[in-house]
């Protein structure tokens, strides 16, 4: 399996737009120790040739453009972008979707309860449907191995695992539409298998219990929740009053902590927020981080299973 990290910041990104951190004050004056991050954005491909998203990033025009093995050749209208995977409805993994509206035949995977919010409730879906074979809205049943399939429907060598891993649906779904879907289904983690060979992918991390240690431990890689180093970071950088635990993250030094015994994948982490100071390469945070076996993921690293 070939994995292309085309982003790895969390939602807004690094720097951000409305953002006066110490970070990105810093990486726009030009004195930091790090690199610029465009929204997470993750492509797959067991066969080199038919690619799925994982979620679809609002800087997705750009980081296709970034990355020549997700460019059409083969004809006026063509893309080697086979579908998408959702993992929850936050405006940060689906925005994408709808810049991909161009009448091209997609897969899309995701819960009963994300595309009833998706596709049901917003009238801008209409642009993902103005032909009966554009876009192909398949179910995720949590806990069960389904195969993507490329566009044509044929099969394209990876199989798909999905963990329920938390139960908030995005503020923006009102809570009368809130009782009508199910919690479940909210925000999943994906275990993606090709040849033997697993990815975890896991950018909202709630919480984890040894069942998931377990399950990520069977790994060859992990991708997983890197938003905020500590718990009250947002609140010390004036950027909200909210915790990370309020927001659904485990913070990233407990993460350190919990994996401690989890050896055998390498383990990576993703969706950074600008104000995390592991973006910093001077800082302890990161040396932290690199001593205790993870990486930090930067955009346009390539990796092969
Ligand atoms: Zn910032």
């Amino acid at each position: 399996m070939r994995i292309e990290i085309l982003g790895s910041a969390a939602g807004g990104g690094f720097p951000q737009w409305n953002c006066a951190c110490s970070n990105c004050l810093a990486i726009r004056k030009g004195t930091f120790a790090g690199k610029t991050r465009s929204q997470l954005q993750v492509a797959i491909s067991g066969d080199g040739e038919s690619w799925f998203l994982l979620n679809a990033s609002p800087d997705l025009r750009v980081q296709i453009e970034a990355n020549p093995c997700l460019h059409p050749e083969h004809a006026p209208r063509h893309s080697p972008i086979a579908g998408v995977v959702l993992t929850g409805a936050d405006l940060d993994q689906v925005l994408g979707l709808f810049l991909l509206r161009e009448l091209q035949p997609l897969q899309v995977y995701a819960t009963p309860s994300v595309r009833k919010i998706i596709r049901d409730d917003n009238s801008m879906s209409g642009m993902l449907h103005r032909v009966p074979e554009q876009v192909r809205w398949n179910d995720i049943l949590p806990n069960r191995i389904f195969p993507l399939t490329t566009a044509s429907g044929g099969n394209s060598g990876i199989g798909c695992e999905a963990l329920p891993l938390a139960t908030k649906f995005p503020t923006y779904v009102k809570p009368n539409r809130v009782r009508d879907l199910t919690a479940t289904e909210a925000t999943l983690g994906l275990i993606l298998e090709c040849g033997g060979r697993r990815l975890a992918y896991l950018p909202t991390v709630p919480s984890v219990n040894e069942s998931l240690l377990a399950r990520l431990d069977a790994a060859d890689v992990i991708l997983f929740d890197g938003t905020f180093w500590n718990d009250h970071e947002l609140i010390e950088t004036k950027a909200s009053d909210q915790t990370a635990t309020a927001l659904g993250h485990i913070p990233v030094s407990e993460t350190l902590r919990r994996f401690a015994d989890v050896q055998r994948p390498r383990k990576i982490f993703v969706h950074i927020n600008n104000t995390n100071p592991i973006l910093d390469e001077s800082r302890p945070e990161f040396r932290a981080v690199r001593d205790a076996g993870w990486e930090v993921a930067e955009d346009g690293w390539q990796l092969e299973l």
